[in-house]
């Protein structure tokens, strides 16, 4: 193994390789001319949308900002004027059906709170648009189960905004755990959290539909998947640790941790915390092993393995090349990376870790 050997041309063959999960075609592909770029509407104008999904939007190759979704006229208009869309593509989310009358927009990429996904994507599928829905996909199965429905029965497909699919390091982790090169993984760990300051939707149940399990929790249990092949554990046991702010974390966790047994043996522990700072991945195996640090955030991710360090060649965005690779999936075909069901699998993993720490029973059924 060569990690310094990481190229573009190696990077574009390992997102191009199917998944499992990603062989539900349900739709007529290239409805659109081969490398026409396709046009993106975004719902919510907040800061993810903001600080990193626009601006990845004026680097995409195979797509570009057409329109948005947002309570405010004003915000729209700026992001009008700055991404050359025209006025009449600003909706809000009460007009939102009218997109189904714009085919300017291909493709609708839902960035509202967690709760609100549900009821956006199948909006926007109605509306006859594909979708990208971030993560985490819904605040419940049954809500993910609604929203494959809505865009099977809708022919329009539909991807989550999983974005480390497409990170150099998270990508050589896929591809160690499938080719066993430094062995077969035996012991996986990882943590994301950070320290919330301030209040926001994040901490109302009713809107993220749990704490940090649903917010940072859910890219470990993505890690985990990668490390493990994207086989759906046997077991699982989590608790929720006792709260050192009560009084700001009234209605979700504030830090849970939990482990994950898989078929082989391999043995997964993972915690997320609003109220800690870890963020970090490691993979072991009887002879060797792997850790990414910065593994979840949007840049300076680093690779290392008991061989040394990994130098991979940063993207220049990750989002970028993630709205890419959907676009082409719709446009020519291409493997959905990121399909609803990975969504729907990770959040039977989200309720299972909520059922365990509660002290109910664990359902894993996929
Ligand atoms: P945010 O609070 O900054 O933005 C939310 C947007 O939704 C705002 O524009 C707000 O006006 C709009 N909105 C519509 N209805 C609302 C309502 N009833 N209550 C509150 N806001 C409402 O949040 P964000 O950080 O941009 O997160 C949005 C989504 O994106 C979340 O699901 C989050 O998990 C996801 N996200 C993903 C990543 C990633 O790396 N993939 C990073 C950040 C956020």
């Amino acid at each position: 193994m060569n990690p310094e050997n990481f190229t573009r041309r190696r990077f574009l063959s390992t997102i191009s390789t199917a998944s499992a999960l990603a062989m539900h075609p349900q739709h007529v592909f290239a409805e659109k001319p081969a490398g026409k770029k396709l046009g993106v509407a975004l719902v919510g104008l907040g800061r993810y949308s903001t600080g990193q999904l626009g601006p990845a939007l004026k680097l995409t190759t195979d797509c570009r900002l057409a329109a948005v979704v947002t309570s405010s006229p004003e915000k729209g208009k700026k992001w009008a004027a700055e991404y050359g869309f025209p006025e009449s593509h600003i909706y809000n989310y009460e007009t939102m059906a009218q997109m189904a009358d714009n085919p300017d927009i291909d493709i609708v990429y839902v960035v509202t709170p967690n709760a609100l996904h549900a009821p956006h994507t199948i909006a926007a599928a109605k509306a006859g648009k594909h979708v990208i829905c971030e993560k985490p996909m819904a605040t419940s199965v049954k809500d993910c189960d609604a929203m494959i429905a809505a865009c099977k029965s809708a022919k329009v497909q539909l991807a989550i905004g999983y974005r480390s699919h497409y990170e150099p390091c998270a990508i050589e982790l896929k591809r160690l755990a499938k080719t066993a090169e430094i062995g077969t993984f035996t012991k996986i760990d990882g943590g994301f959290s950070f320290v919330m300051k301030k209040p926001e939707w994040r901490i109302q149940k009713s809107l993220a539909g749990g704490g940090p399990l649903m917010d940072l929790g859910i890219y470990v249990i993505q890690s985990h998947f990668m490390a493990a092949g994207d086989v759906m554990p046997i077991a699982i046991t989590a608790r929720e640790l006792p709260k050192q702010r009560p009084d700001f974390f009234t209605d979700v966790e504030e830090t849970i941790e939990w482990e994950m047994e898989f078929p082989n043996g391999l043995r997964g522990t993972a915690r997320t915390s609003y109220n800690q700072g870890r963020n970090e991945f490691r993979a072991e195996s009887a002879t060797g092993w792997y850790h990414i640090t910065s593994a979840y955030g949007y840049q300076g991710h680093q690779a290392k393995s008991h061989l040394g360090p990994f130098s991979f060649t940063a993207l220049p965005s990750i989002q970028a090349a993630q709205m890419d690779a959907f676009a082409r999936h719709v446009r020519d075909g291409s493997p959905n990376q990121t399909p609803g069901e990975m969504g729907r699998r990770d959040l039977v993993v989200v309720e299972a870790i909520y059922a365990s720490a509660a002290g109910k029973p664990v359902k894993l059924a996929f």
